[in-house]
């Protein structure tokens, strides 16, 4: 289910442009517009999930699913390495609340 005024949500829709990187049936993946990294991409499921946990309890196979796809990313955009990240929680940094996978690939990242 999309929720109406999720900016994820529209990306997913392309009612929001944004550049792919990756898609099938489940999720959908495009760049960060304000990238930390050469290559910083976002992977999302289609479905709307508020986080991490919300997902993970809802559907844990489509959770490893947006691990496989961020793999998936780092091996074509990069040589296979990558950096995942969720933030979950305003107090953790998210700022929209449609879970999404932080990819960071593309150069050697520092700790
Ligand atoms: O984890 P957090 O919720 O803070 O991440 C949201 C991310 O979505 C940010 O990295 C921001 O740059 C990205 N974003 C985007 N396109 C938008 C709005 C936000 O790539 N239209």
């Amino acid at each position: 289910m999309s929720e109406p005024d999720c900016l994820f949500c529209k990306i997913v829709n392309c009612d929001i442009p944004s550049e792919k990187v990756y898609e099938d049936a489940s999720v959908y993946a495009f760049r960060d517009i304000n990238p930390k990294a050469k290559v910083h991409a976002l992977v999302v499921p289609r479905e709307h999930y508020r986080d991490v946990d919300e997902l993970a309890r809802a559907d844990a196979q489509l959770l490893a699913h947006i691990v496989e796809v961020a793999q998936r990313v780092a091996d074509q955009e990069y040589d296979g390495s990558y950096r995942l990240v969720f933030n979950t929680g305003a107090s953790a940094g998210q700022t929209v609340f449609h879970v999404h996978a932080h990819v960071l690939t593309g150069e050697p990242l520092d700790e």
